[in-house]
């Protein structure tokens, strides 16, 4: 189901903007839901008030407050977009508000940091290449190398192979590109055999980094529809994830340790930055390593 909504702003600022990881100042949801319905999505929490998130809400006014909230701002940082719905779900194909805020970014000179599990964000290479003037850069979350269990715990996302073919256009065509690994799924994908592959595809690929996370987060809302999937495609493993932590937020994989190793040492044989080059200001428009 898909509804047109009006909304009040489109940019909010994180409180520990730029955020050390992603390097993002505002985050900018131009939907809210997503069909990509990945069964651990964190944007299920109650918390976020979100509702069903298969219905998809479209702000309709996004773009005009988008160029409203750009002009008013005297200080650049980068623009995220990714967080709690994917900026190139299904729906983006025929509304294409991403690719219409890109064009405000690009004739603001704004960095833009893309995150998403779909190809469609090769149909806005032309805008990517021009915004990369100043800083842009596309990650691509993938977290197992099977695109039969992709299907599996990303239901509506293109499989991870097609993830890594889009990769690679968005490489080729010299824009700054990697790998969001994570969330890692205790006893579906925390095994050494899927990091060591994924670094190893990344490089194929032509990521420049990889960013990896042992564990998922859990809170109220978001752990009992994964509990229902766990049990309709798993069955027996929610019980180890009961067992395992309870109603803990974070929950790592026991393996973690090794697993950073693996991640550590894969890396390190292909080239591959821990990493991401972020977008600072001052000095202007220069990169930093952090
Ligand atoms: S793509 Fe992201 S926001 Fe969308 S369902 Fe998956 S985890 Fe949630």
């Amino acid at each position: 189901m898909t509804e047109y909504i009006q909304s009040k702003t489109i940019l909010s600022r994180l409180n520990d903007a730029p955020d050390p990881y992603f390097g993002i100042t505002w985050n900018m949801n131009l939907y809210r839901g997503c069909q990509h319905q990945c069964i651990y999505c964190d944007s299920r929490s109650v918390v976020y008030r979100m509702g069903d998130l298969a219905h998809i809400r479209i702000k309709e006014n996004a773009i005009d407050l988008l160029d409203r909230e750009l002009r008013g701002k005297r200080k650049k940082g980068t623009i995220g977009t990714g967080s709690m719905n994917d900026p190139y779900m299904p729906v983006e194909k025929a509304e294409k508000l991403t690719r219409r805020a890109l064009e405000k970014i690009a004739a603001y000179r704004f960095p833009v940091h893309v995150l998403t599990k779909s190809d469609l964000v090769n149909r806005d290479t032309d805008l990517l290449k021009e915004i990369g003037k100043v800083y842009s850069a596309v990650s691509f979350t993938i977290t197992t190398c099977s695109d039969e269990l992709a299907r599996k715990i990303e239901p509506g996302a293109p499989v991870s192979s097609k993830r890594f073919a889009a990769l690679e256009k968005i490489a080729n065509s010299g824009i700054y590109t990697g790998i969001i690994l994570s969330p890692v799924l205790l006893f579906l994908t925390d095994k050494e055999e899927n990091i060591a592959e994924m670094v190893r595809k990344a490089s194929d690929a032509g990521a420049s980094y990889l960013l990896g996370w042992m564990g998922m987060t859990q809170r109220e809302g978001q752990r009992e529809y994964f509990y229902l999937q766990l049990d309709q495609h798993f069955p027996g493993i929610k019980e180890q994830y009961d067992k395992q932590f309870g109603l803990n937020y974070q929950c790592s994989s026991p393996r973690a340790l090794r697993l950073y190793q693996v991640l550590r040492e894969k890396c390190d044989q292909y080239g591959i930055a821990l990493k991401m080059r972020i977008y600072a200001e001052n000095p202007p428009d220069q990169l930093s390593l952090f």
